[in-house]
């Protein structure tokens, strides 16, 4: 069987399939967004389908850190909240 490729969540450090996880990017006009169908053009980094694990990034500068600049926080916050709202 071929191996999965995995991403770690910037959140809470765990390895995944991509398919768990879901992508964020910074698109090249310098918005941060989520990317549910992992298609848009940009720098990607992952996170659980978890508002927690977003949690966890603001805590941690996960996404500060994957995009190499200041995420405010109202950017984390949007993203729990679109987090929230896709959940099953
Ligand atoms: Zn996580």
């Amino acid at each position: 069987m071929k191996k999965q490729p995995v991403r770690t969540c910037i959140g809470c450090g765990t390895e995944r399939t991509k398919k768990e996880l879901i992508r964020i990017v910074r698109t090249p006009e310098g918005q941060i967004l989520a990317d549910p169908g992992g298609r848009m053009n940009g720098r990607g980094a992952y996170l659980c389908r978890d508002p927690e694990c977003v949690r966890k990034a603001w805590k941690t500068k996960g996404l500060d850190r994957a995009f190499r600049e200041t995420v405010t926080r109202d950017v984390y916050e949007r993203l729990e909240k679109e987090l929230i709202d896709s959940a099953d």
